[in-house]
């Protein structure tokens, strides 16, 4: 009987070492203005309300980005592998 093998299923956690950011860009002609805001979308919703109070300017870049990590799931094979990787580097 021939054994079968199948690849480790990578997966996509949050890193929880690093934190969530959030963006705006104001995007109309030539204004340079723009706001970044750590673990904090209201912030950044709020900052372009005022911008378009301030200034009349109303076209934005908006972005949302969070820290991921790239991982095997628990007890894989592939997870002793990384994990020996780890130990190996430090
Ligand atoms: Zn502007």
């Amino acid at each position: 009987m021939r054994a079968t093998y199948r690849p480790a299923e990578w997966q996509t956690k949050q890193d929880s070492q690093l934190c969530a950011e959030s963006f705006a860009e104001c995007r109309e002609d030539d204004c340079p203005e723009m706001f970044k805001a750590v673990e904090n979308p209201q912030a950044v919703a709020a900052w372009m309300r005022q911008h378009t109070a301030d200034t009349g300017h109303t076209r934005y870049w908006e972005g949302h980005g969070r820290p991921v990590v790239v991982t095997p799931p628990d007890g894989s094979v592939a997870a002793r592998r990384a994990a020996e990787f780890d130990r190996v580097r430090a």
